[in-house]
């Protein structure tokens, strides 16, 4: 079943992005002093950001940290408005927080991913934003629940919010992985896919967690078709008081812009590129036809076998035979270029739906 979609505008018809792409929103993490947004949002001006992004009030992980320097820093961006131009957004979490920035006239709020994992705010929020048309954001949740994210978003949408988009900054997990949060690139992917019609950014800054990972981040999700950049930018990252480790200054950031990304095409119309793509895939879908037809045939010897067990009273699971099994598809695999995690993913599901299915037949179901 198709999902509802969003009553939303397009992202070129917000008044404050350009194509091509990427749109980006930059600035830094948090708002510290006049001079630093200011300086920040001047350097930013210069190489093209339309729009200024600093926290005003700032969730953090442990009480004592720099919490953000409140309603004070919107003056200084729209100080930073007045003089350069730019578009400001901040991050609300809360009604008081939205009647502050409604006062200030602030172009584009987001909520950020601890705010959108609660729904009393999210729909505290929604309700104080009722009857303007100011542009939102919404972060995913920390925790990768899609559903939650999609219930925010309705949320805001309900309240008459049509400029509503998304940035995806990843989630949180315990594990020690590469960057601070974890992309579950898939999550992203699905959202996208259910509702193409929300404009879609990607936090690298957030994500990475470290300055050094923002290039292949940024890259990834370009090629991955989203069209937003939020990139945390200060005039001197190396003294911020919050999230010090990723954040460009304005001048790496139009090094990343301008020379370190490409923007690839999602499609052409080039004749040549039709006829050889149109080849590509009419071999891609005989392939998969193979698939299909392959794993039709498994499950059946499967069964058959799920038949034999029960016959003979046998268990279902015989795990050393599994373990063989699964040794030689590594092996094999790896001689046609196919990694050890794509082949656990595929045949683990191959596996547990055998299971399923002979466990069907021996408790008597099939
Ligand atoms: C931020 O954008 O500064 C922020 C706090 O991000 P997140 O909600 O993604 O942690
Ligand atoms: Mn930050």
């Amino acid at each position: 079943m198709a999902d509802k979609k969003f009553d939303v505008v397009p992202l070129y018809e917000w008044g404050m992005f350009t194509e091509p792409r990427p749109s980006v929103v930059a600035g830094p993490c948090s708002a510290e002093s006049e001079e630093q947004v200011m300086e920040t949002a001047k350097g930013l001006r210069e190489l093209g950001i339309n729009v200024f992004r600093a926290g005003i009030w700032k969730p953090r992980t442990h009480p004592g940290c720099f919490e953000g320097v409140g309603a004070e820093g919107l003056k200084w961006m729209q100080r930073a408005r007045k003089e350069y131009g730019v578009k400001i957004a901040t991050e609300v979490a809360g009604e008081k927080h939205v009647a502050e920035c409604l006062k200030a006239e602030v172009d584009m709020v987001w909520l950020g991913a601890r705010t959108t994992a609660n729904p009393f705010l999210v729909q505290e929020i929604a309700d104080a934003l009722k009857g303007t048309d100011i542009p939102v954001l919404v972060k995913n949740p920390v925790n990768a629940d899609l559903d939650l994210w999609i219930g925010a978003l309705e949320r805001l949408s309900r309240a008459g919010i049509r400029k509503l988009g998304v940035i995806h900054r990843g989630f949180s997990t315990f594990d020690k992985i590469k960057y601070r949060n974890d992309p579950q690139w898939q999550v992203a992917i699905e959202l996208r896919s259910r509702y193409p019609e929300l404009p879609f950014f990607v936090d690298p800054s957030h994500m990475g967690g470290s300055r050094n990972y923002i290039q292949e981040i940024s890259q990834r999700s370009l090629d991955l078709g989203f069209e937003g950049l939020m990139i945390e930018s200060h005039c001197n990252p190396s003294v911020a008081l919050s999230d010090a480790k990723q954040q460009l200054t304005p001048a790496e950031l139009k090094d990343l812009l301008y020379n370190q990304i490409v923007v690839r095409e999602s499609d052409s119309d080039s004749p040549e590129w039709r006829e050889n793509i149109d080849q590509l895939r009419a071999k891609i879908d005989v392939i998969d036809e193979n698939i299909i037809y392959t794993l039709g045939s498994r499950m059946r010897v499967s069964r058959q076998i799920g038949e034999y067990k029960k016959h003979n009273n046998i268990a279902i699971l015989q795990t050393a035979r599994w373990d063989q099994l699964f040794a030689k598809v590594v092996e094999k695999g790896e001689e046609y270029g196919l990694t050890e995690k794509f082949l656990t993913d595929v045949f683990n599901a191959i596996h547990e739906a055998s299971v399923e299915a002979q466990n069907e037949i021996i408790s008597g179901k099939k």
